[in-house]
């Protein structure tokens, strides 16, 4: 969500500018724009939607702006005013000699903004970011001083905030501050870097600094100085990334979305390397600390996630309380943090994010924490807010996801909770020996089985064109596949905007099944298991009432023919792990649907990758 670069250097800094905006673009955006510092003023230039518009706005003056060597740059994610130019970041102040660019909310803007209109400051946007950049430049008016006026103005400010600012008076120099939003300091050789994310300067420095919350940079070319809130000295912590800089390439493939299906099978086998060796091995996670106390100390475990990574943790709580036998709440961060919730040291709070910097699963993981929870991360980032806040991580490794819509970080948070479950089964002697083996045996040959359905993905683009043209698509599973329904129903709305749900297919008759008719695409997902019969008894339902029938299912029973209008069928798997399997289709159903309408797979509208706004 929203991406912020900034550089002071040597070197001309508008290329630098838009190519560390361009590798944040997967983060989703609306507007963009940079501030340059140029000889007598900082110059702004803003558009609206995609960055080629910003680089079409900045090629008339491209000469002039070769001078130009410290800047900041911001993709914006609008939260406050619609996606227009005066709403597009930089902001600056009355006489434009100090600009801004902000990521995350500022919750008493209302109030700041009044205090400010009353002293004569004209405001131009509907955005909480310009109340900063006046509130900011009045207070510069008084201490003449970028740092110290930022450091005062912060200690006003609610809400979430990552800032970069700078002052036509001091030519050079950027302040960047934050509080629950990310900022990192690139290290270069005389030159600076401040960005949202690595990827927006790891092709010029793998030295970087994480800012900590409250705490101030000030950088100019040659030096940078780190403060607290009250300008106390703080020495700054220089760590090497472990990244290569990565060429973000479709590798041929028409969108990052359907690279990133395909690159599943591969993305399991990275993770299973060092942690599940083979199937008769006990399984390694080294950076998880649960010992076979503190698990059998637990009373509980809570796992708190957004969007697909919630549909992740409702699979994590079906197998950890089977394998596990510890009872499991799973429950949206955003609802979790404004109610009194019962956790304490007997507590094993679970957060799950692929970007790590999720704000609510953020918050909600701190107020666990301060309870004294044992606090276990599983993320596809593990220099991430969240990695840093835990006692325990589950890496997920599924490398860059570019694609807004989650696929392949979704497959490698399946796969971490299922190593993450049968290793405390193991630690806490819950389970059979003959389960476990069978289990571990199995997950070993999941990638071959994924390769197996992508090898047959024409059959499934049949059948996203034979229901691309319907408005609204019900999902229905039960027990371990419900979150799969759901997550099949996510996929297709956000990419296609067609209007689908997943249900639990008993849950249908008790009210959804008044939609169906013979225009209601229903697809259930029949996998082999417990539930079988009662699902299927539960697509006749839907078909007595003309429903459009789908199945995704790995029988071969010749009564499904009679059933379903049409089938795609996936490899045998253990129910136990179907999840996996289910998937896969259903990615490919909602990046067909999308991309036959013509839709923007990678960057839905109004999505953001990384959700750093509560
Ligand atoms: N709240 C700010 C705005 O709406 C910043 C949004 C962002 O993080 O991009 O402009």
């Amino acid at each position: 969500m929203c991406g912020i670069v900034g550089y002071t250097g040597k070197r001309p800094v508008v290329d630098i500018l838009l190519d560390g905006l361009e590798q944040l673009e997967y983060r989703g955006y609306d507007s963009s724009g940079v501030a340059l510092k140029c000889s007598e003023s900082i110059k702004v230039y803003k558009a609206e939607g995609k960055l080629k518009n910003l680089r079409e706005e900045l090629a008339p003056h491209a000469y002039e702006l070769t001078k130009s060597t410290s800047g900041i740059g911001h993709i914006r994610w609008a939260t406050h005013g619609s996606p227009t130019v005066v709403n597009a970041h930089p902001h600056t102040c009355n006489c434009g000699n100090l600009v801004i660019v902000h990521n995350g909310i500022i919750e008493n803007y209302k109030e700041l903004r009044a205090e400010l209109e009353a002293k004569g400051c004209k405001f131009k946007s509907q955005t909480d970011t310009e109340t900063v950049a006046h509130l900011v430049a009045s207070i510069y008016g008084e201490v003449r001083n970028l740092t110290k006026a930022v450091q005062l103005a912060t200690k006003k400010l609610e809400g979430a905030y990552a800032l970069c600012i700078m002052h036509n008076d001091e030519p050079g120099v950027i302040v960047a501050t934050k509080r629950n939003a990310p900022l990192i300091i690139g290290v270069g050789e005389n030159e600076f870097y401040i960005a949202s994310d690595v990827p927006a300067f790891i092709k010029h420095t793998k030295k970087a600094i994480y800012l900590n919350d409250n705490q101030v940079a000030t950088v100019t070319p040659d030096a940078l100085k780190l403060e607290d809130e009250n300008g106390m000295i703080i020495s700054p912590k220089v760590e090497q990334l472990p990244w290569e800089p990565v060429a973000l390439s479709k590798m041929g493939y028409k969108h990052f979305m359907l690279k990133e299906i395909h690159e599943q099978p591969d993305v399991i086998r990275n993770i299973l390397v060092g942690k599940l060796h083979t199937s008769d091995t006990p399984i390694v996670l080294d950076e998880v600390k649960l010992t076979k106390q503190t698990l059998k100390d637990l009373n509980r475990i809570q796992i708190i996630a957004c969007g697909t990574s919630l549909h992740a943790a409702m699979v994590g709580k079906y197998i950890i309380e089977g394998f596990c036998g510890i009872p499991v709440d799973v429950e949206a961060s955003s609802e979790y943090i404004y109610r009194k919730t019962v956790t304490d040291a007997h507590t094993l709070v679970i957060g799950v994010s692929q970007s790590g910097e999720t704000a609510d699963t953020l918050t909600a993981i701190k107020q666990s924490k301060s309870r004294g929870s044992h606090i276990l991360i599983i993320t596809n980032r593990p220099d991430s807010a969240m990695a840093r806040e835990a006692d325990s991580l589950v890496p997920v490794s599924a490398g860059i996801e570019v694609s807004v819509a989650a696929t392949k970080s979704y497959v490698a948070q399946l796969t971490s909770f299922y190593l993450l479950a049968l290793y405390m089964a193991e630690v806490k002697g819950t389970m059979e020996q003959a389960e476990l083996t069978a289990l571990k045996a199995e997950m070993l040959i999941l990638p071959q089985k994924i390769e197996q359905i992508l090898a047959h993905k024409d059959e499934i683009q049949r059948c996203a064109r034979k229901y691309s043209n319907t408005r609204d698509f019900i999902y229905i599973a039960r027990g371990i596949n419900y979150p799969t329904a759901l997550e099949g129903a996510l996929k297709l709305k956000e990419i296609s905007y067609i209007n689908a749900t997943g249900y639990p297919a008993g849950e249908l008759k008790h009210g959804p099944i008044a939609m169906l008719d013979e225009t209601m695409p229903v697809l259930s997902i029949l996998m082999k298991g417990s539930v079988y019969e009662k699902l299927l008894s539960n697509s006749e339902e839907a078909k007595a009432r003309n429903a459009r029938m789908v199945a995704l299912t790995n029988s071969t029973d010749p009564k499904l023919d009679d059933l379903f209008d049409f089938i795609i069928r996936v490899p045998e798997v253990n129910e136990l792990l179907s999840p996996i399997i289910a998937v896969i289709p259903l990615q490919l159903i909602a990046y067909y649907i999308a991309e036959f309408l013509g839709k923007d797979v990678d960057q839905p509208r109004n999505l953001a990758k990384s959700v750093t706004v509560e």
